[in-house]
């Protein structure tokens, strides 16, 4: 079955036929897909394209009663913003005074918020209609879009910096959507974008088992390679890329390992978000022994993510890109 070809399934990104099957991925929720690579764009996307049942299922936040918090303690959350943080230095750092911001997905605003720490800016922000949307709307600082980015919600050539952090493998129109964000980015604007990386040395290790496929939610994928080519040939330059991710990757690394040695993917990572429905088979005994090998892989995964750092096949990369 491997690198069989299939005709028929339109390419998520480019809507051509054509591409190679690579392997199988399961989803929490019981549907069977396979990971294809596009011969045109190099995009890879999961087989068949999800319908709209599944994804409302897998972005449902009332569907296991969650809280308002993705996780609930408050050190979690800590951690979280120093990351944002982090996020928020990098490009607070290149903007100049005044500067007019977006962030697509923009989730809580958070990210958003701390760009206050380095100037002042206007800030915009999109977010799909739920908890997070809520929350960014509290903020007074942002000026809000609830739903997906249009074209005409802003003007041509109206901002100096759009981003887009583990967004791009959610869009429905990906496509679409980076010809609205060369339209609103003024030239010598900074685009900023982040996504797992599907040629790291964590998705090739662990196959459809990898957390950062996160199945049905994550349609498509570019190796950074081919994502650089493509963004060279829409007019940008690459200014920077960020490979080390203490937020994403060494616990993306423990969970696709615990993927591979238990029956069901993501039991422990979805237990701490609250989610009890899934997989009660894993009782309190397996869930603190999965705790125990987390927190013990855990700190040795900071250290092989800064080694694949240096080799650039960490699980999740960050570029910035200068509009020209
Ligand atoms: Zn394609």
């Amino acid at each position: 079955m491997q690198n069989s070809k299939d005709n028929s399934t339109l390419c998520g990104y480019c809507k051509l036929t054509g591409s190679r099957i690579l392997y199988p991925v399961n989803d929490i929720f019981g549907n069977f897909f396979m990971l294809n690579q596009c011969d045109h764009c190099k995009a890879y996307f999961i087989s068949p394209r999800p319908d709209e049942a599944m994804l409302s299922r897998a972005y449902d936040d009332t569907y296991y009663g969650s809280k308002e918090e993705k996780f609930k303690s408050p050190l979690v959350e800590k951690v979280l913003d120093s990351f944002r943080m982090g996020r928020a230095r990098r490009l607070g750092r290149m903007l100049k005074p005044g500067s007019n911001v977006l962030d697509i997905g923009c989730g809580n605003g958070r990210f958003l918020k701390y760009l206050l720490n380095y100037g002042n800016f206007t800030l915009n922000g999109t977010e799909l209609a739920g908890n997070s949307a809520n929350r960014a709307s509290r903020l007074s600082e942002i000026q809000l879009k609830t739903g997906t980015l249009g074209k005409g919600d802003f003007g041509k050539g109206s901002m100096d910096a759009v981003t887009m952090f583990h967004v791009f493998e959610h869009l429905a129109e990906p496509q679409q959507t980076l010809d609205i964000v060369d339209e609103i980015l003024k030239s010598g604007g900074i685009f900023m974008a982040s996504f797992p990386n599907i040629a790291s040395l964590q998705s090739r290790m662990f196959k459809g088992r990898w957390l950062h496929l996160d199945p049905p939610r994550h349609l498509f994928f570019f190796a950074p390679d081919d994502f650089i080519r493509m963004m060279k040939t829409r007019g940008y330059e690459l200014k920077k890329t960020t490979w080390i991710s203490t937020e994403q990757n060494p616990y993306g690394f423990v969970q696709s390992f615990l993927n591979s040695i238990l029956k069901k993917r993501e039991v422990l990572f979805e237990r701490l978000k609250g989610n009890t429905v899934y997989a009660p088979e894993y009782g309190k005994f397996s869930i603190l022994m999965q705790k125990i090998v987390f927190l013990a892989l855990f700190p040795i995964f900071i250290l092989t993510d800064y080694a694949s750092g240096l080799l650039k096949n960490s699980a999740t990369v960050e570029f910035i890109f200068i509009k020209h």
